[in-house]
């Protein structure tokens, strides 16, 4: 498709957006809003989001209540049992049809991706990439992670034990606008596949993503009622769901993550939450210059630095720090940023107004408490009401906001440290710790160090996607940064409860019929006694 002339201002008015992408014609549309759970109310009013190419509105979803969410959640409740008693094949039969659907139709939710919240194509594609995979990998390796786990029993050979693994029943996921695909759909397909029904909370930004793929969902087979979406203000519908739910995942910023994590355990649920970062990259005197920059710059401005996961500060060692950072100004200059539909951009809009305002903010309180900008620092209106050039600080200090606090935009600080202890000094400051990333020619070396960086991940000659691409491994934060992990077994394990099973060949444990208790008790020591003298575990 082609794109109207980038605007200099936002607009403002009424009037639909004018880089709607050819395909979406109000009938489609009408197709995909149709998986809005909105039985009870009807809805109240519509979301009123808007397209960061042109900022104006993309399109009407219909937003819901509170008494939605819980009407939602009984009908998902219903569904549940039939669609947990499918066997797991079944079930993952459903996935991989919808694994093969995407890829073939991925260009449909890329140009979704794009018009919801602006990002440059590869990295939509990324979000394509990425939810393929864990379909794939939860599809195939999903009942072996769920498989029961045979134990000792307490009288061994009179007795069995085992753990097996059962649904939660309905999980709540209320995921941000940041990778409405990814973080959507991909925490969706393990709780599914654990034979859950599923409550999603659309981002009021980007909840045609999502419809889009519940819409696909179904294509593929998945029973009605089992995958319902809610879509609705955060605070009001994402409280019901946690109001209602047996289990809520959540990605989100921390303050947000704090107030679920409470609703949650009043209702003594539990959740895993993801939330914020401020991740550190440590260039150590031996790394490869050259792949250091390159890795900075994918990994700083990547997702136009919308990315929980994206580096914000480099900490680079003082023998090399020079050197590196002509390299690294060398490649941020040669950042194409733009909004196209089509592969022509390194680096996209940012989301939103608010966004945008939020990384000017940012630039303007470092810049007028004594940084320096080496590169960017600047709204692009000429290229995007949204656009913002990627941005090297200089000069950092705590009392900056930028220092600590997320900025979530292209914008990342160069600290110098003398030596290995002072990098990880600084990596470690603040409360986050969501990933970090070490460039060093000594994998070794740079391995001691990142188990004493606090971050849930650390990428090692990688700046971020490393990590979190291998999906058999958990990937989330220490500190501020959440509780709990996506991916690899505990992505899913997570969406059951254990349940433990002990079976009996001899009736009910405890003295036969008729025998002293005190020779029973004798027995009992005797036995402690052998089975320490046997080591047995
Ligand atoms: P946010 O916390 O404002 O919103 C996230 C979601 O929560 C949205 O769907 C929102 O509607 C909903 N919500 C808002 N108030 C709520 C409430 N009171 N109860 C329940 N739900 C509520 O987050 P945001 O600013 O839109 O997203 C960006 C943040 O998400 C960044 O901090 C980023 O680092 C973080 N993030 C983390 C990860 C991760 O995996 N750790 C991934 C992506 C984004």
């Amino acid at each position: 498709m082609t794109l109207a002339e980038p605007t200099t201002t936002p607009a403002t008015g009424p009037g639909e957006s004018t880089v709607r992408p050819d395909w979406v014609t109000d009938a489609r549309l009408a197709s995909l809003t149709r998986w809005v759970a909105v039985p009870a109310s009807g809805g109240d009013g519509t979301l009123a989001a808007t397209a960061p190419y042109d900022g104006r509105p993309t399109a009407s979803v219909p937003a819901g209540v509170p008494e939605d969410v819980a009407a939602a959640v009984d009908l998902a409740r219903a569904a549940q049992p039939a669609w947990a008693e499918l066997s797991f094949e079944d079930r993952a039969a459903v996935v991989l049809r919808f694994h093969d659907l995407l890829v073939e139709r991925q260009d449909e939710v890329m140009d979704l991706i794009q018009w919801e919240m602006g990002k440059a194509r590869f990295h939509a594609w990324q979000e394509v990439l990425q939810v393929a995979n864990l379909a794939r990998h939860y599809a195939r390796r999903g009942a072996s992670y769920l498989a029961d786990r045979k134990v000792r029993g307490a009288m061994p050979g009179l007795t069995s034990a085992r753990e097996v693994r059962v649904p939660q029943g309905v999980v709540g996921i209320i995921s941000p606008w940041n990778y409405p695909l990814y973080l959507g759909v991909g925490d969706t397909i393990p709780a599914l596949l654990a034979g859950n029904a599923v409550l999603g909370k659309a981002d009021p930004q980007t909840p045609l993503t999502l419809l889009w793929t519940r819409a696909l969902m179904a294509e593929a087979g998945l029973p009605e009622h089992v995958w319902q979406v809610v879509a609705g203000p955060g605070a009001a519908i994402g409280e019901a769901v946690v109001d209602h739910v047996d289990y809520v995942a959540f990605t989100g910023s921390t303050a947000t993550g704090r107030t679920v994590a409470e609703r949650a355990a009043r209702r003594l649920i539990g959740a895993s939450l993801e939330l914020g970062g401020k991740n550190p990259l440590i260039v150590r005197a031996d790394a490869d210059l050259d792949l250091a920059a390159r890795g900075t710059v994918a990994a700083a401005f990547a997702n136009t630095g919308q990315m929980c996961i994206h580096i914000e500060r480099v900490i680079v060692d003082g023998s090399v720090y020079e050197e590196f950072r002509e390299r690294l100004l060398a490649l941020t200059s040669g950042q194409k940023v733009g909004q196209t539909f089509d592969f022509g951009c390194d680096v996209g809009s940012l989301a939103s107004a608010a966004q945008l305002e939020k990384v000017e903010a940012h630039v303007a309180d470092a810049v007028a408490k004594g940084a320096t900008v080496l590169a960017g620092g600047r709204a692009r209106p000429d290229l995007g009401p949204c656009c913002y050039a990627p941005t090297v600080l200089e000069g950092v200090t705590e009392e900056m906001d930028v220092c600590l606090g997320e900025t979530f935009g292209p914008v990342l600080a160069l600290y110098r440290a003398e030596g290995d202890e002072e990098a990880l000094a600084i990596a470690n400051q603040g409360s986050a710790g969501l990933s970090a990333s070490v460039f060093s020619r000594d994998v070794g070396a740079a391995d001691a160090l990142a188990r004493r960086i606090r971050a849930g991940s650390v990428n090692i000659n990688d700046g971020a996607a490393l990590a979190a691409g291998s999906i058999e491994a958990g990937m989330g934060g220490r500190g501020d940064s959440g509780l709990g992990r996506r991916h690899g077994a505990e992505g899913i394990r997570k969406y059951t409860e254990s349940q433990t099973i002990a079976a009996s060949r001899i009736g009910p444990v405890g003295p036969p019929p008729g025998m002293a208790l005190e020779r029973f008790v004798a027995m009992g020591n005797g036995q402690l006694r052998l089975l320490r003298r046997l080591r047995v575990r």
